[in-house]
């Protein structure tokens, strides 16, 4: 007989990305059961597929896995993966920190098959409200709205949300996708569609990783086509990968970014921004430079650099996509036709305000309208809201660079399981101090 009564689960997990994969080893790996159930609105566990380009490769060690910093000893961890599948020792010949991005890929869904309980995947969270409490006091349950492709509709209840919803694609202000006009986020899936004999004429928009990975996609898979890169700089800059530098991604570094000043918070970003945004690894860079070399002096002209350049306007005129084009240099503008523009413009960070709809007037927020965010990556609340609400992501102003990034995904995913276990027995969660 079926039951009128929701399912009830300690933690509700939004998107099934790294970061809540990590969380749901967490859980597996942690010696207090709780139960819990994801729910990711693809039909299958995908990490950025529209651009898991050939030669790409990780920005991250592979040693920052699901699981590795929180526990070396996991059997889920990226050594493991190898083991399992046979290639270690070859990797380990291979001396190369960074896999390629198919081949961490690879490692996610081996490592979501190895998982005790199945993930509930074509299932878009479409909404979270408070549950009915049924009497007086605060509310310690949340409902949870899912929707399959299908149109059918599930609601669970949840003591605690773990929102891990990811970037959002930017296109650049007034530029809407179509079948011309891509986000780089979709690439490999339009490329494949589309028949490539008509593609002569393809330009790139942006200036960092994904503009430059796929500049050189394009021009090694279209041998037929000029390939125009319009980059906001004068070039591609370099990633900064130093040790030192690196280290604002350590563990600690969150620490020192939370409890930080805001002018330690801010020097963070003015001096280490260029570890992640807007720049472009060295490998990379290097290879497109020399193509362009080679390009000139053979005298092919299929690669274009348009620098200190800007997409101002892009319609459809006839059978071409006119791209208006702004130069900084000579503050004029001027037309660039193309068969096809992609736009690797970047994305928008998480912002759970969507998600959360009403449920945000019970979440506090900073003078500039921004989250208040505890140590342990939950929302402050007022007192009628019992329930935790986690963010995976969203909480750069918080907890600094790396929130948007594997890096910590490990280490943060263990804070949060640490906090719902411990608020469950009633004992304070990790510096839940804010
Ligand atoms: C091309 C590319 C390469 C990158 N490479 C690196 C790298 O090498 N190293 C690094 O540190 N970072 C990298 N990043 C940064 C990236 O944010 C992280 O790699 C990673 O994706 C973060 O994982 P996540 O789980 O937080 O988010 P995501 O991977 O974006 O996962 C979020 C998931 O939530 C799902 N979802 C969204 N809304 C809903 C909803 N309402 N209901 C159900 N499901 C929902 C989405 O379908 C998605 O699967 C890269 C980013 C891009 C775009």
């Amino acid at each position: 007989m079926e039951s009128s009564e929701p399912e009830i689960f300690d933690v509700v997990g939004i998107g099934f990305g790294p970061s809540n994969l990590s969380l749901a080893v967490a859980l597996e790996e942690s010696l207090d059961p709780v139960t819990s159930a994801f729910f990711e609105r693809q039909p299958s566990l995908g990490w950025h597929r529209g651009m898991l380009l050939p030669s790409a490769k990780m920005q991250v060690s592979f040693l920052k896995d699901l699981a590795t910093f929180r526990n070396p000893t996991s059997k889920f961890s990226f050594i493991s993966y190898l083991h399992d599948v046979g290639r270690l020792a070859r990797f380990v010949n291979n001396q190369d920190f960074f896999p390629t991005r198919r081949e961490f890929h690879d490692y996610l869904e081996w490592a979501e098959s190895k998982l005790a309980q199945p993930v509930a995947y074509s299932s878009e969270v479409t909404a979270i409200t408070l549950a009915p409490t049924g009497g007086q006091g605060a509310a310690d349950r949340l409902l949870v709205q899912v929707r399959d492709p299908a149109g059918g509709s599930r609601q669970v209840h949840a003591r605690n949300v773990v929102i891990s919803t990811g970037l959002v694609p930017r296109m650049p202000v007034g530029v809407e996708a179509d079948e011309f006009v891509w986000h780089s986020s979709q690439f490999l899936h339009n490329f494949r569609q589309r028949d490539h004999g008509e593609l002569k004429r393809v330009a790139v928009v942006g200036g960092g990783q994904s503009a430059a990975e796929i500049v050189r996609f394009l021009y090694d898979s279209l041998p037929g086509a000029t390939v125009s890169a319009i980059v906001p700089s004068y070039g591609y800059s370099v990633a900064d990968d130093t040790p030192f530098a690196n280290q604002v991604f350590d563990p600690d570094a969150v620490d020192s970014y939370y409890h930080g000043s805001q002018r330690s918070k801010d020097a963070v970003w003015q001096y280490h921004r260029n570890t992640n945004y807007s720049v472009v690894d060295d490998e990379v860079i290097t290879g497109l430079y020399e193509r362009s070399y080679e390009d000139e002096f053979s005298k092919s002209n299929r690669l274009g650099f348009l620098n200190l350049a800007r997409v101002v306007d892009v319609k459809r005129v006839g059978g071409d996509t006119r791209v208006t084009v702004h130069s900084m240099v000579t503050e004029e503008s001027y037309d660039l036709d193309v068969d096809l523009l992609v736009c690797a413009t970047g994305y928008d960070p998480m912002d759970p305000a969507e998600i959360l709809g009403e449920l945000d007037t019970y979440c506090a927020h900073d003078a500039e309208g921004r989250h208040l965010v505890g140590r342990d990556y939950r929302l402050v609340t007022t007192p009628e809201l019992n329930c935790g609400i986690y963010l995976q992501g969203g909480t750069e102003h918080t907890h600094g660079l790396a929130s948007s990034l594997l890096s910590n995904i490990a280490v943060r995913s263990g804070d949060i399981a640490h906090s719902i276990v411990a608020r469950r027995s009633g004992a304070q969660g990790k510096g839940i101090d804010a």
